[in-house]
């Protein structure tokens, strides 16, 4: 499975020729290192209908011929615009890689994630939703830092960086 960090909360998951990104935030995203038009996807994962979370969600689903993943007032609103939905599954699985927000502000700061992190049992936790914006500077690092002293595996992405895990034994 290969990961790649798009900058914010902006992540794209991909195994074989299924590719799927959430929370498309790429058009004015000062972190985005790459261009909407060269996204492709079958799905399209919004967790909820903040801008930095869904500007490019209408316009990659139209693009792809994607279908929106959203809850149930966010898909229905997207409908209204002639975009495919598929309503809200969730599931109790194991987690291989968390994605946590540390910025603060708007969700979770680093000492709560810490906590969401020891919660999650994830095999590994990635930072996201900081240095976006001047609201929410982290040091990431430092968190990683951090969560391996808890005894959890933390990686730091760059945007456009990708990370490559295997599913869990
Ligand atoms: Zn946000």
């Amino acid at each position: 499975m290969r990961i790649q960090y798009h900058g914010h909360s902006c992540i794209q998951v991909t195994e074989g020729q299924h590719s799927l990104i959430i929370d498309p935030f790429l058009t004015g995203n000062p972190l985005a290192v790459t261009d909407v038009s060269g996204i492709r996807v079958q799905y399209v994962l919004a967790t909820h209908g903040h801008f930095d979370h869904i500007t490019d969600a209408a316009a990659l689903a139209k693009q792809n011929g994607a279908a929106v993943i959203a809850v149930e007032e966010l898909a229905s609103y997207l409908t209204e615009d002639g975009i495919r939905t598929e309503p809200m599954h969730v599931g109790r699985f194991a987690i291989d890689v968390a994605f946590l927000p540390i910025g603060g502000r708007f969700t979770m700061g680093p000492e709560d994630a810490l906590t969401a992190a020891v919660w999650t049992k994830a095999r590994c936790v990635v930072p996201i939703h900081y240095n976006t914006f001047p609201p929410i500077r982290q040091d990431a690092a430092a968190f990683v830092s951090r969560l391996q002293g808890r005894g959890i595996q933390g990686r730091v992405l760059e945007p456009g960086e990708i990370l490559t895990v295997s599913a869990a034994d």
